[in-house]
């Protein structure tokens, strides 16, 4: 679960983190009225879930109330790659001096919790990682957190004044305990500013809770933001199917997790492109398989649908029904190929033999038909 800023903000106060006042508007009324009380140089900040608002003109320092009022009337209702912009941060300005990174994620490899930073903030880590990479700094994390001694050590990097260090090392301790704790996946700081009068704020907030820890947060749940998400996956989490978006055009049904990869290497291999992961997962309730097709319908780049389902649990002739209930309720013209095999495949054939319908038991002759249909529907 990605959070706004304001949420991940909101977080840090909560443990300590310097974090400057703020409040959240969705009209300029409103953020001329929070900008009135918070004081004037403010900041205008675009409040949604992806990185590089600054870049894309949504983030703008303003000086007066007018400013304000035209800033925030372009940010409100503006498209950041795909995101509309509902709402606002209003926060007063801080006076820049330095900007750092400092953020903790996990290190797959390494198998535990990673901080990183580095003085090179403010702008994207990525291009410093690929550009400078010796200007960032990684400290692993044990079971124990960050201790003292190497938060001393990241301040170090950062900063040679005694007095900044001494204000950014217990940051970087409470940026990874707030990781751990809240059992994120992302907990990042940048820009990290340091202010001409030596203090340090975080200027910027980005959260990302793990999906799966969500029962041991039941508060956290509260922040989630359906209205900022893509629809599709909206939907597929309230129905229980496991959906991630791609960017290709073959759209798949397929059950079980290992089927679902299985089924896009194959598509990759015969140079077809998965426009997403969906596991509609072992049980074999029919209302998923019509989740499933409603939200791959209702995705504009998908030219084909390929259904690859495996019985075992999961029963072809449940798969099949819960297709042509999907297909009454919908309508589609979008091609589908359908490849079963296993617990009740003959039900399952009759059922959509009587519909018009074939279903093919050969998975790699099913990926090619359905690339092929893509193809022709494209
Ligand atoms: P992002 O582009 O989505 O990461 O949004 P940020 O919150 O990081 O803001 C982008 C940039 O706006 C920052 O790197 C700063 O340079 C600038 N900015 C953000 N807050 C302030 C502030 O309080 N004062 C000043 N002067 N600049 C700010
Ligand atoms: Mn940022």
């Amino acid at each position: 679960m990605n959070l706004h800023e304001y949420q991940g903000k909101e977080l840090f106060r909560s443990v300590g983190l310097p974090v400057p006042p703020g409040e959240v508007a969705s009209s300029a009324e409103e953020a001329l009225e929070i900008a009135g009380r918070l004081g004037y140089p403010a900041v205008a900040k675009a409040q949604v879930l992806i990185g590089g608002r600054g870049k894309a003109g949504g983030v703008k320092v303003v000086k007066r109330p007018e400013d304000l009022a035209r800033e925030a009337g372009k940010i409100l209702g503006m498209d950041i790659r795909g995101h509309t912009v509902r709402r606002i941060l209003i926060t007063p300005a801080a006076e820049i001096e330095r900007e750092y990174y400092a953020g903790v994620v996990l290190d797959r490899k390494a198998e535990t919790p990673v901080l990183m930073v580095s003085p090179a903030g403010g702008i994207d880590i990525e291009e410093v990682a690929r550009a400078t990479p010796e200007k960032i700094l990684r400290v692993h994390l044990d079971g124990r957190g960050l201790p003292a001694y190497r938060a001393r050590a990241a301040a170090r990097f950062l900063d040679s004044r005694f007095e900044i260090q001494r204000a950014l090392a217990p940051v970087l301790i409470r940026l990874a305990r707030l990781y751990r704790e809240l059992d994120c996946s992302l907990a990042e700081i940048n820009p990290l500013a340091v202010t001409p009068d030596k203090k340090v704020w975080a200027l910027d907030a980005k959260v990302v809770i793990d999906d799966n820890a969500l029962d041991r947060h039941p508060d956290l749940a509260g922040l989630r933001d359906p209205g900022a998400e893509d629809p599709g996956e909206v939907e597929a989490r309230e129905k229980g199917l496991s959906y991630v978006r791609l960017d290709g055009t073959i759209g798949c049904v397929v059950n079980g997790a290992g089927l679902a990869m299985a089924t896009m290497d194959l598509i990759q291999h015969h140079g077809g492109k998965p426009a997403n992961f969906l596991d509609i997962g072992g049980s074999s309730n029919p209302d998923k398989v019509t989740a499933a097709m409603s939200i791959l319908t209702r995705d504009a780049r998908v030219r084909a649908v390929l259904f690859n389902i495996f019985g075992g649990i999961t029963r072809c002739d449940d798969v099949a029904r819960g297709l042509l209930a999907a297909l009454d309720r919908i309508g589609t013209k979008i091609p589908i190929v359908i490849r079963l095999t296993g617990t009740n495949e003959r039900e399952a054939r009759d059922l959509l033999g009587a519909r018009g319908m074939t279903a093919l038991s050969d998975m790699d002759e099913a990926v090619r038909a359905v690339i092929a249909r893509a193809a022709e529907a494209a």
